[in-house]
């Protein structure tokens, strides 16, 4: 028996993970007490890795493709089906120029695929089109940071978690989402029973249930609530003037706008108490703060005023930068940072550089030697499966995501998917709702058959190992891209992807940071070796940089933090007369994603075996409605019928809807049917938090 070490797929804790295997098959899980994410603690998830990776049952196990969509997929060998997606990319590219050609790629592949794969989109075919499901996830997030703090770096780290004063979780079910962060706060307020949890959330879940103070909002009105926090401080002088003159910059028209939301304005935008609001701000103020903050803040049509505005609380009042001080962005998935760090997202470019300024274009060129790097953004995942609807993206290549379920208004998706003349998927599941429209499909290593690294929500890169091999002819993700780029610009291919091993790929990524704000040219798969480390950690470094900003200084041109003065917004769907209650949707404790994974382990379905609707007793009697009978819940785009449950944990006029069954499961193409397409104007992220619904029996 062998026992490797290596991370957790699944959030973005980002949990060590020993990984046992005897004669080629994963056998064992456990956690690695040495890793400082989980200190060896596994949540229900985790600990079931070994059983999910050991279930045979719908892997992706050879090559397939067809001709046309008159025939069905057939085995091929590697060259094969690589030469034929060549073919068919160099025609579409001939016929209609790079950019009838995109990538929609995902948080779960390792930082050494992600790079392969903005190479080959950029460098190699020439478009900007490549975006990842971490769209619908943390751009928000991103952008968020960016426009306060001047670059996409969380500040804080983990370990703030006991140093903190007050912890405020806003829009993040921490105990299902990120379970073992969780037990930490757990473990954190036994021991020090002074220290405040305020939770902001809509719902009732088992974090607010654990908070002393819980903002139980209306949907999508968290700019108000934090408006309202600041013209409280503001009042009692509970801002840091000194921090504010000496590290900061717009605070008048931030101010000036913040009068407005007074304590009882915003107490009936949001529909909690105003003495509540006060109180939140008060222990805010106080401090040390630590905010976590995860797809409630994200997944909204003014996600990035909503990041924003809660970082203006931790800038006016200097809760930043120093120990249990920061807000702090919790990824969705274990590796939406490595994908934001290599600029594997259509409205980024590697290393944190930008896709509309020339000189990082040309800097990034010379890194890759190629003569020049397309400028124009490209399309964004909404945006892209759009525009494949419409025929000007004709070649759509999907990695290790499974849009067919997870993109809102799923018809639409669909449209796009059957219109598409050429959907190459490659996954390590055959499965999948997207692998039914896939003409190619790509069989894809998966946990615990790869190489690689990995970034946590803290900024910590870990190492990713290969405990067996992949089964049948799978191959790793960077070496499905390395052998087709060679194959599509035999010349030029071989040239850039020189790559024999993850450790090629990561000491190129590696190069391209040197004198970034996440330089990492003081690592390698040696030094990870020795355990995970956080970024920045430059050339000549002993340690990585734990907390940022702690001497006041922004990477913003001006040195200064930058305040973000926008209004409140309501949400991009009204309720109306048709389409009563407000649907939220969100994640159980014990599935991941679509269930591509989780759903093989039987265990995993003790918590929740079916997707049910939560109701409120009172929208339940209205309706004559009784828990346990089959309702069919409407949008304006699609229905679902799902049976339906009481709940208190959500209020009255909302329900709520899991996000994990999808069309192989349930009567209808899951919540995603229901979920409209609208997004933030900046962060392009989605609305997937909020849309507008009836319900009645089916
Ligand atoms: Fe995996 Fe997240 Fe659970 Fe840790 S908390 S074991 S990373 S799912």
């Amino acid at each position: 028996m062998s026992v490797v070490s290596s991370v957790c797929c699944y959030c973005g804790t980002g949990c060590g993970v020993l990984i046992e295997a005897d004669a080629g098959v994963v056998t064992g899980v456990a956690g690695d007490p040495a890793h400082p994410a989980n200190r060896g603690r596994l949540c229900t998830k985790g600990a079931t890795l070994h059983l999910a990776a050991a279930a045979a049952s719908g892997r992706a196990r050879h090559p397939e493709f067809r001709r046309d969509r008159t025939s069905v997929r057939a085995r091929a060998g590697w060259a094969d089906a690589l030469d034929h997606i060549a073919e068919k990319f160099r025609s579409v590219v001939a016929e209609h120029g790079p950019d009838a050609v995109a990538f929609y790629v995902s948080g779960q592949l390792t930082t050494e695929a992600y790079y392969v794969f903005n190479k080959l989109a950029r460098g190699l075919v020439g478009t900007n089109n490549i975006d990842t499901n971490s769209r619908l996830c943390m751009s928000s997030a991103v952008a968020g940071y960016k426009a306060t703090l001047g670059v996409d770096a969380p500040p804080g780290c983990y370990d703030d978690i006991e140093a903190a004063g007050t912890l405020f979780i806003a829009g993040s079910n921490t105990a299902y989402a990120h379970p073992i962060l969780f037990r930490r706060i757990e473990a954190a307020r036994r021991a020090r029973p002074d220290l405040k949890l305020v939770v902001v959330d809509p719902r009732r879940t088992d974090t607010a249930a654990e908070a002393d103070l819980h903002l139980a909002i209306l949907p999508g009105t968290d700019v108000a609530l934090f408006h309202a926090m600041l013209n409280v401080m503001l009042w009692e002088d509970r801002v840091d003037r000194a921090y504010i003159d000496a590290h900061t910059e717009g605070w008048t028209a931030l101010r000036d706008l913040v009068r407005d939301y007074t304590p009882e304005k915003a107490a009936a935008i949001c529909g909690v108490p105003a003495a509540d609001i006060v109180t939140a701000a008060r222990w805010f103020a106080r401090g040390p703060t630590l905010s976590l903050y995860c797809q409630g803040l994200n997944q909204s049509t003014c996600g990035v005023d909503k990041n924003a505005a809660l970082i203006n609380l931790h800038l006016a009042t200097a809760q930043i930068g120093k120990p249990g001080a920061a807000p702090l962005s919790l990824t969705g998935q274990p590796n939406a940072m490595g994908g934001r760090e290599v600029g594997g997202m259509a409205n980024l470019f590697s290393a944190h550089r930008e896709l509309d300024n020339p000189e990082h274009r040309a800097e990034v060129a010379r890194l890759w030697g190629v003569d020049a790097l397309p400028g124009q953004p490209g399309k964004t995942a909404i945006e892209m499966f759009d525009a494949v609807r419409r025929g000007e993206i004709r070649a759509l290549w999907i990695a290790c995501t499974n849009p067919a379920q997870s993109l809102p208004d799923q018809a639409r998706v669909r449209e796009a998917l059957a219109a598409a003349e050429l959907v190459v998927l490659q996954d390590a599941y055959a499965d999948t709702e997207t692998a039914g429209f896939a003409d190619v499909l790509l069989p894809a290593a998966a946990w615990g058959e790869t190489d690689g690294t990995m970034t946590n929500s803290e900024r910590r890169i870990a190492r990713v190992r290969a405990a067996v091999p992949p089964p049948g002819e799978a191959r790793a993700d960077w070496e499905i891209v390395t052998d087709f780029a060679r194959r599509l610009d035999p010349e030029r291919g071989v040239r850039l992807f020189p790559y024999a091993c993850a450790e090629d790929v990561f000491d190129e990524h590696r190069e391209t940071t040197r004198g970034r704000d996440l330089d990492i040219t003081g690592l390698s798969y040696a030094r990870l070796d020795a355990g995970p480390q956080h970024w920045p950690f430059a050339e000549g470094a002993v340690e990585g940089r734990v907390r940022l900003y702690a001497d006041g200084v922004y990477p913003t041109g001006s040195g200064r933090a930058r305040f973000h003065a926008a209004p409140y917004r309501p949400v991009a769907e009204a309720i109306d007369a048709r389409f009563p209650l407000h649907l939220n949707t969100g994640r159980l404790r014990d599935a991941w994603h679509g269930m591509s994974r989780t759903g093989r382990v039987a265990r995993l379905f003790a918590h929740a075996d079916a997707p049910r609707l939560a109701m409120h007793p009172r929208d339940l009697a209205l309706r004559r409605l009784a828990s346990g009978e089959l309702v069919r819940v409407k949008s304006r785009r699609g229905e679902v019928v799902v049976e339906v449950e009481a709940s208190e944990a959500v209020r009255p006029g909302q329900c709520f809807l899991p996000m994990h069954w999808g069309a192989r499961f349930m009567s209808g193409l899951g919540a995603n049917a229901l979920t409209l397409p609208a997004f933030d104007a900046v962060s392009k992220q989605p609305e997937l938090k909020h849309a507008a619904v009836q319900v009645a029996r089916a």
